[in-house]
């Protein structure tokens, strides 16, 4: 922030951080109050569904719809009353004093007298360049999304914390067999549900063992293993491959400005999208590591549009 001269700096009612399902919804609900909202589309434009193929779990599309088109929707919804949708990315934020202070893209200072965050969380993965090639093409990282797929299927899991053991029980119910991967020889995951996973009869762990690449010319149809105790290496077929080896927030520009909780997501004040500081709210997968889906996360993202709007009459 410094450096940048906010004197003369753009001024918006509201500004709106990240364009997931979260932030167009606010957008659309902001706007149609009136309030002509800022909308910094970030990195990701249109957040993780733009790595989904069919989404088939969000309400009004009986036949489902592709995750780019959906959020092409939503955009389009949120601009025909007034949505302000800009490229740019918010690089740093100053909540110290109101109107808060944002700079887009390192250079550009922009001013608001409140700020929705939206800015979604991100998937890890493990970092391969063919697990990248085939992102909805096999690879997922999320089986709650993608898991109907796979129906008489093998598919494999890596990761061993709860994500893990909670995607690879709900694939069971559409794979024919599920392999979970783990790096190690124990699980981090609860007990309980380490339980329910080993006691399964489709689930067949894999200890000891990492993935060093995903097969597949279209379409994943195999993974490259490697134990890591023996070091030998084998070809595991499958024609899913989930990554559950966690989620980050993408809530580092905020620093210490706003409470966290010890894994980076953002707190709100119960049964609203309040944050510690006023005349900030959160919404999506910024303040949620519980159900994470797309329906959830527009629904919190009017919650935020409403809270703002009211705090700003408030402010009045
Ligand atoms: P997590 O607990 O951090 O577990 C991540 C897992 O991925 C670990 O087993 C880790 O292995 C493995 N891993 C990390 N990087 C890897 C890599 N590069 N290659 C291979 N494996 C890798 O994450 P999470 O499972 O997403 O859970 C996050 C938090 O949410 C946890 O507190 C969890 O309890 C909570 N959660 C709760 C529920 C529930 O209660 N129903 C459901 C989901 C999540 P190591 O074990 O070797 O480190």
């Amino acid at each position: 922030m410094e450096g940048i001269d906010f004197a003369g700096a753009e001024y918006h009612k509201v500004v709106i951080i990240g364009t997931g399902p979260a932030g167009l919804t606010a957008a659309l609900y902001a706007a149609r109050a009136n309030l002509a909202p800022a909308v910094f589309q970030g990195p990701e434009p249109g957040g993780q569904l733009i790595t989904t193929t069919d989404v088939e779990n969000y309400p009004g599309f009986p036949d489902g719809i592709m995750g780019p088109q959906m959020m092409e929707q939503f955009e389009q919804q949120a601009a025909r009353f007034g949505a302000d949708l800009r490229y740019g990315t918010v690089t740093s934020a100053d909540f110290s004093e109101r109107p808060f202070r944002l700079v887009v893209d390192e250079e550009t200072p922009v001013v608001a007298e409140a700020v929705v965050v939206s800015t979604g969380a991100s998937a890890q993965y493990i970092g391969l360049e063919n697990e990248r090639r085939l992102l909805g093409h096999g690879v997922s990282a999320c089986a709650t999304c993608d898991g109907a797929f796979f129906r008489d299927q093998e598919v494999a899991v890596v990761g061993g914390g709860d994500t893990a053991m909670e995607e690879a029980l709900f694939l069971t119910r559409f794979a024919s067999r599920v392999y979970v991967i783990h790096r190690r020889d124990a699980f981090r995951a609860s007990q309980i549900m380490q339980d329910r996973v080993l006691s399964h009869e489709k689930v067949e762990v894999i200890w000891n063992t990492t993935v060093t690449d995903v097969l597949g010319d279209k379409e994943v149809d195999g993974l490259v293993i490697e134990n890591v105790e023996t070091g030998d290496v084998r070809t595991l077929p499958v024609q899913g491959f989930f990554v559950a080896i966690g989620h980050k927030p993408n809530t580092e520009i905020f620093g210490e400005q706003l409470k966290k909780n010890e894994m980076g997501y953002i707190i709100t004040k119960p049964d609203s999208t309040y944050t510690s500081v006023e005349g900030v709210f959160a919404c999506g997968d910024a303040q949620d590591h519980v159900y994470r889906q797309a329906v959830t996360a527009a629904g919190t993202g009017c919650m935020a549009a409403i809270d703002a709007e009211r705090w700003l009459v408030g402010q009045e």
